[in-house]
């Protein structure tokens, strides 16, 4: 059903211990929606991001992958999915990209981009090479295909490591503060790229301390405080009308 949402959180509940960190959450993504995720550091950001793709455990609420609910065994504080296949298409589903882009220092930018699809996906070289240079091109790295990425610059390894994500032909990417470890003349770069593959239509979560950039791509933003969405809505009214004291406070240091 086309109006079945990519990623659906459901009352979320997630500690690290003793640590109560997500405390309820909800979040919805249906195709082509773009959605922002906002706060104090600490808030809960990245742990959200992390298990909608299942690389944080949790201990209540749902997750569904296009309506499909992530099965768990155990219940409780002990839950864990329960079906290893079912986190693997997930995960290659919702590809990740780091604020620190963790690329394979290794390897070359082509061979980053294509590893993944050839030895998860397990599609022939023959067949994901010609997509992967094309996704550089996109990106524009096309001529940096076969360097390391310790000879790129930032902007440049972190484009490279969405170059990696978009391989995967993944139904939504997930940012997490994509931005923040670039200088700001490299910052925009990359910004350009998320701003294109928001007009493309690509289903995308993005963590990110750049109100400008969260204002200018989302369909939807979300301010997480103290591990609840404090407040939500699209983008014009969550940052031109404010409600709540701690959005606008959080807004006025952020500027
Ligand atoms: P944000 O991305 O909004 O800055 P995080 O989701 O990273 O916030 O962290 C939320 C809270 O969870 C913080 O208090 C952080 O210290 C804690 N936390 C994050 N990861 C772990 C972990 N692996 N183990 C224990 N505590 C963690
Ligand atoms: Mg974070």
């Amino acid at each position: 059903m086309s109006d079945t949402p990519v990623i659906e959180i459901r009352d979320l509940h997630k500690a690290y211990g003793p640590l109560e960190v997500l405390k309820g959450v909800n979040l919805s993504a249906q195709k082509g929606d773009v959605i922002s995720l906002i706060g104090s550091s600490g808030s809960g950001k990245s742990t959200l991001l992390r298990c909608c793709n299942l690389l944080e455990d949790s201990q209540q609420g749902e997750i569904l992958f296009e309506g499909e609910p992530v099965r768990w065994r155990g219940t409780g504080g002990n839950r864990q999915p329960a079906d290893r296949g079912q986190v693997t298409r997930i995960r290659t589903n919702l590809s990740m990209v780091f604020q620190s882009f963790n690329l394979w220092s290794h390897l070359s930018v082509l061979q980053n981009v294509m590893e993944a699809p050839v030895h998860v996906l397990k599609q022939d070289r023959s067949e994901v090479e010609p997509r992967a240079r094309a996704i550089l091109e996109k990106v524009g790295i096309g001529d940096k295909a076969d360097v390391f990425p310790a000879q790129m610059s930032g902007g440049q390894q972190q484009r490279a490591a969405i170059a990696r994500a978009l391989c995967m032909e993944p139904r939504a990417l997930l940012f997490d503060e994509p931005t923040s470890a670039l200088d700001p003349e490299l910052e925009q770069e990359v910004v350009r790229v998320i701003k294109a593959l928001a007009q493309e239509g690509r289903t995308m979560l993005i963590v990110t301390h750049d109100m400008r950039l969260a204002a200018d791509v989302s369909s939807h933003v979300i301010f997480l405080h103290d591990g609840r969405i404090e407040e939500e809505g699209p983008p014009d009214t969550l940052f031109g009308n404010p409600q709540s004291a701690r959005l606008k406070q959080f807004l006025s240091h952020s500027q």
